[in-house]
Parts: structure tokens; C-alpha cells; sequence
């Protein structure tokens, strides 16, 4: 069995306990790897190295981190096959449709973090008092607490590191225990590319214990995190005053107008569902349809599964892998069969495959009430809910049964209808005619605060802020002030 250690202070090594757990195939069902079971002293190991040695890479000049930010980029590009088998392997996303997608974009943020950081201008600020000239710098918070989730291991983790570090941060970082060996792989073309000992440390085992002890300890001054409203609602009452980034669930929806073609937009709206298997934040998870659209729309999506097989991960053919794990097979299930409950049909799918592994077919359903579980909640599955409408208000009532916001698509040719359902819709971002991924790494992203989607906004120049205190230097010119 393969082993994935952590690295700590530029070196790599086992919890100080010496226990370690099982990495799983989730394709297989089985054990593939050993990953140290991190706790507290090791995750206060980070923190202490993380702290001595920001002292010397808040120095080092924004030039040459940005240029290390480039070197690591360049060691992602290097073992991008290394990163594909990985994730294949401890995530079973698809090897030819998916795990090479995410590592042929694994360098992007680095490269993108390298570039912004050169030219994320603070300002001099005009003031009354005509003594006094006024600047504003950006510098490092401190040591930056970072938490992923197990869905994108290698992109996400790019959504924080290189923003981080090329501020002049350091960052203990705990990645989720089932993509804890991704992680490992990624820390591999950060310690290839010769980073300084303790810029970025790798702290790996459960969240509750590790990542906790990241958040509470004294030593670390910032707290971002992808993964679950819950979770991030532990880690607020525990964060105290430290500034934070969530970056949360999301539950769709997708809109078709009844000016929309149904046939043109399902290819897009079944993408939306089962690319990644449904486990994507920004999945469509909930699609209303006008009712004139209904019938050729349901027909439309199912005539699309023939593009969604499921299968060994590493086949070419294979087009959706594995959920991740047990817990989340159960949570589909119990989804599906609540909306089944509550008056839902199946055109599809609907259960967990046979086999090993932990496949669930690619579903379809429609009718789902507006108080089943499918409506209110994420379901992180591979599964299409539709439901038509004849009035709008049937939509927002539907719409606001759920308080979750991250990503909406709206299809219709009429611009004004667009712009009216665009900027009514509570969700960080709405795409107007197209799928609900789009997103690229230097665009704003997050929730919103009428919603449990998310706390403040990652991408580009946004996360630079985040990983900065904008700090005011006042120079006077005249006289000190007197009374
Ligand atoms: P999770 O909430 O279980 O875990 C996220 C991270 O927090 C992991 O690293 C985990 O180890 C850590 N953690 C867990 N408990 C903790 C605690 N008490 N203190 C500190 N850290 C703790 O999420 P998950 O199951 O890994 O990921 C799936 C979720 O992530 C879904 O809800 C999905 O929508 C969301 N997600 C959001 C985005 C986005 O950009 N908005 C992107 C991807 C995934």
C-alpha cells in the first residue's frame, strides 16, 4: 500500500502518534494508500512552523514570490499525470473526462495569483487637512488557516495557496480526510519547486480535530474554507474575531422560460447535473420548466443518458464515477426517496448501482414538491429534479423553500425577462444561457448573506483582498497636532 505523509516544515512525516487510516478507492470500495491520522500537536507543529517562518517570507519581495508562485505552476504542469492517476484513483473521477481536466488546470490559479498580486494596487487617498498625504498598503495577515473539501482536491486548494502565499502569508492547510492523498500530491510540485520551509504545511486527518485546532490556535490570524454550511458554522462560533472565506453549497436552480429550446439546452442542463457525479457546489441540483417546454424537455433529458456511463474510472468511455463514500450514498438515497414519497416520478435511474463500488445511476425525476428534501437541501448526487411551471410565482415560492444561493442559470431569448430574473435571483452569480459551471478562477464567486452559500467572495484580485490587511500610513507635513 502506498503511503501519503504530511509535510510540516518542509518536511515530509507521519502524525506524531504514528497512526494512520485507510485511504479508499471509492470505485472499488477498497483501501488503497496510508494516510497519517494528524491531531492536535501535530496540526500546533504547523502552526509553529507556519509562524516562524512567516517573519521571513513576508520579506522575501512580492517579485520573487510571485516567481515562486510561477515555479510551482510549472512543477503542477510537470506531474499532471501524476495528479490525473490520483484523483482517478482516491476520487474515481473519470480519468479521460475529468481527473485530466482538473490536473491540466491545476497550475491556472498559481499562475493567475503570480500575475494579480504584481498589479493589485492599494491607493494614496486626497484628504482635507492639507498637511497630510495618505496611503494605503496590502500586506500579509499572518498565517492562514485553510480548510478544502474532498470534491476538487488539487483545483480548490488553488483557490487559496497561491493567493496566500504570494500576499506574503503562510498557511497550515488541512485538506478532507477521503482526498487527503491528492493533497499529498499536490504538496509534492509545491516542495519540487523549492518553497521555503513552513510557507505551506500539510496537516492531514479529521477535520473535527485538525482543522479545528487550525482555527482556534492563537498562531493563525485568518480562516478560509470550502465544504459544508455546518461545518462552516462550527468553524464561525469557533474562529472568534479572525477574519474568514467560506465558500459553501448550493442547490442549483436552473430556470427554462417559455421562450427557451429544450432540445438545444439539455445536453447543458445534464452536464450540469452529473458532470462530477452531481458532487460540483455550483450543480444545477433543482430545474424549472415552463410549462409549454415540459414534455420535450423530460424527453430531451433522457434521450442525453446515453452520454452518461458509469463505470471503472480509467475506461475512456466512462463519463460519471463514483459518489465518495458511503455517508453521501445514504444521503442521495434518502433524497430520492423522500421526493418519491412526496409524489415525485421517476423517468430514470433512482438507485444505487450493483456492483462494488459507490455508483448511483444517473436519475431523473420530476415533480418534486416544493417541501421535499431534493428542494430544500444540496444533494451532491447525480440526479436531474425537474419540475414545470405556469406562473413565476410557483418558481419563487419553490426557489425560496431552500436557503441556499451559490449558482442559478436562467434560459430565455428575451433580454428584459433576463435582466429581471438575473438580478432578482439570490445566488452569487446567475449565467444567463448556459450551464451553471461556468465560473473562471479570476471572476468573484461565493454566496450570499441572504443564503448559507458562503461568506465573502474567492477568485482573482477578491481573494488577494482576503488574504490582506489593508493597512493606512499618514504622513503629516506640518506641525504635530496640538489642542
Ligand atoms: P465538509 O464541510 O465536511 O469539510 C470541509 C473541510 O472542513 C474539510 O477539510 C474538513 O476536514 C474540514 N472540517 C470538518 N470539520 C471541521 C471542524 N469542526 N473544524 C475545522 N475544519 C473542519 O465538506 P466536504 O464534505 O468535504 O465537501 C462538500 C461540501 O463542500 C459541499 O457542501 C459542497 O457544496 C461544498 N463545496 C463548495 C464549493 C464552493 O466553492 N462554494 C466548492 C466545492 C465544494
Amino acid at each position: 500500500m502506498s503511503e501519503y505523509p504530511m509535510y510540516i516544515d518542509g518536511c515530509w512525516c507521519g502524525a506524531a502518534s504514528g497512526e494512520t487510516f485507510d485511504a479508499i478507492n471509492p470505485a472499488r470500495g477498497e483501501p488503497f494508500g496510508k494516510i497519517p491520522q494528524g491531531r492536535r500537536e501535530d496540526a500546533r507543529r504547523a502552526v509553529a512552523a507556519a509562524g516562524a517562518a512567516f517573519d521571513t517570507w513576508r520579506k522575501v519581495p512580492l517579485w520573487e514570490r510571485s516567481a515562486m508562485c510561477v515555479k510551482i505552476a510549472e512543477a503542477i504542469d510537470r506531474r499532471r499525470d501524476e495528479l490525473a492517476d490520483i484523483l482517478c484513483t482516491e476520487l474515481g473521477k473519470p480519468r479521460h473526462q475529468e481527473a485530466l481536466a482538473e490536473a491540466s488546470e491545476a497550475s491556472t490559479p498559481w499562475r493567475i495569483a503570480a500575475e494579480q498580486a504584481k498589479y493589485f494596487e492599494a491607493h494614496t487617498k486626497p484628504c482635507e487637512d492639507a498637511q497630510k498625504r495618505v496611503l494605503t498598503f496590502w500586506q500579509p495577515r499572518g498565517v492562514v488557516a485553510v480548510m478544502t473539501p474532498w470534491n476538487f482536491p488539487v483545483a480548490i486548494a488553488g483557490e487559496y495557496l497561491p493567493y496566500a502565499i504570494v500576499m506574503g502569508n503562510t498557511v497550515c492547510w488541512t485538506p478532507a480526510p477521503t482526498a487527503a492523498a491528492a493533497a499529498n500530491k499536490l504538496m509534492a510540485c509545491i516542495d519540487e519547486a523549492g518553497l521555503p520551509p513552513g510557507v505551506i504545511n500539510l496537516v492531514t486527518g479529521p477535520g473535527a480535530e485538525v482543522g479545528d485546532e487550525l482555527v482556534v490556535h492563537p498562531g493563525t490570524h485568518a480562516v478560509g474554507m470550502t465544504g459544508s454550511p455546518a461545518t462552516a458554522k462550527i468553524i464561525a462560533s469557533r474562529a472568534g474575531l479572525k477574519p474568514r472565506l467560506f465558500e459553501l453549497g448550493g442547490n442549483g436552480p436552473i430556470i427554462l422560460l417559455a421562450d427557451a429550446d429544450p432540445e438545444k439546452i439539455a445536453p447543458s442542463v445534464a452536464a450540469a447535473c452529473f458532470f462530477g457525479a452531481g458532487q460540483v457546489c455550483s450543480c444545477a441540483e433543482r430545474i424549472f420548466v415552463a410549462e409549454n417546454l415540459y414534455s420535450a424537455f423530460c424527453d430531451a433529458m433522457v434521450a442525453q443518458l446515453e452520454h452518461w456511463k458509469y463505470g471503472d474510472p480509467w475506461d475512456e468511455n466512462t463519463t460519471l464515477g463514483p459518489l465518495n463514500n458511503p455517508q453521501l450514498v445514504d444521503k442521495v438515497s434518502r433524497h430520492v426517496d423522500d421526493a418519491l414519497a412526496k409524489g415525485a416520478r421517476l423517468l430514470a435511474g433512482g438507485k444505487r448501482s450493483a456492483g462494488p463500488g459507490f455508483f448511483w445511476e444517473p436519475t431523473i425525476l420530476t415533480d418534486f414538491s416544493t417541501d421535499s428534501l431534493i428542494n430544500q437541501e444540496e444533494t451532491f448526487g447525480p440526479i436531474a429534479p425537474i419540475r414545470s411551471f405556469r406562473s413565476e410565482e410557483e418558481v419563487w415560492q419553490a426557489v425560496g423553500a431552500c436557503n441556499l444561493g451559490l449558482v442559478s442559470s436562467v434560459f430565455t431569448r428575451d433580454v428584459d425577462q433576463a435582466w429581471r430574473w438575473a438580478e432578482a435571483l439570490n445566488t452569487g452569480m446567475t449565467v444567463v444561457n448556459d450551464w451553471t459551471h461556468f465560473w473562471e478562477h479570476h471572476l468573484p464567486f461565493g454566496g450570499m448573506a441572504r443564503n448559507e452559500s458562503g461568506v465573502g467572495r474567492i477568485g482573482g484580485r477578491h481573494t488577494l483582498e482576503f488574504m490582506s490587511d489593508l493597512k493606512t500610513i499618514v504622513f503629516n507635513l506640518g506641525d504635530p497636532t496640538t489642542f
